[in-house]
């Protein structure tokens, strides 16, 4: 899998939104997620911290670990270090009817790209958009939500598709499977993740955890 270039995290906001690669309970990769959410698994025990050297670690192990350099988050107690890839502890493989609706997701879904005009501008231009407008009883689910850039959400306004005279490259759905091949290639990849996503590239088809 093709990765984007490591971008560095600067003050605790973005670091906690930064990425961390979930594996199932087989070390299989299922997911991308953000620090802020390995934490929380971390600390629900749902998940454990995975070292370099493959080591799992529960929370109050993970947070006897040294801090590494420019990668650490301060806390009351303390700095800690950030997780760059965590394992899940109870589901290996989940329903496929259990891929989560999510902001990142549905990016992932759409594969970074505007759903009206095709432009694949940075993350940080991009909307989601409800093709049927809340104001007009639209759903914020998997059908009524795309991925649009910003100049084309400004146009739509609160419209329909129709009303604005834009058109969707195609009908949003429910994705079957796991977006992991475009959450990685979107993401910032960390070196910790290579041994893992090599092995998924064997052959592993993967569907999403629900995190
Ligand atoms: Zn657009």
């Amino acid at each position: 899998m093709a990765c984007a270039p490591v971008g560095y995290a600067s003050g605790l906001r973005s670091m906690l939104n930064s990425s961390v690669l979930v594996l199932n309970h087989s070390y299989l990769p299922i997911h991308v997620t953000s620090v802020r959410r390995a934490f929380s698994l971390i600390y629900q025990e749902a998940a454990r911290a995975v070292d370099e050297a493959y080591r799992t670690f529960d929370f109050e192990q993970w947070r006897e670990l040294a801090a590494l350099d420019g990668e650490w988050v301060g806390t009351p107690r303390g700095p800690i270090r950030v997780p760059r890839v965590i394992a899940l502890l109870h589901f290996d493989r989940v329903p496929m009817r259990h891929v989560r609706y999510s902001r990142v997701n549905v990016f992932a879904r759409d594969k970074f790209t505007c759903q009206y005009c095709g432009a694949r501008p940075h993350r940080s231009e991009l909307n989601l958009d409800h093709v049927i407008p809340r104001s007009m009883g639209g759903k914020t689910s998997w059908e009524n939500v795309v991925c649009s850039c910003v100049e084309c959400n400004r146009r739509k306004g609160g419209r329909t598709p129709e009303q604005a005279r834009l058109r969707l490259s195609r009908r949003p759905t429910r994705p079957r499977f796991s977006p992991l091949a475009n959450l990685v290639a979107a993401s910032a990849c960390h070196e910790q993740w290579g041994p893992f996503l090599r092995g998924a590239e064997a052959g592993q088809r993967t569907v999403v955890a629900a995190g």
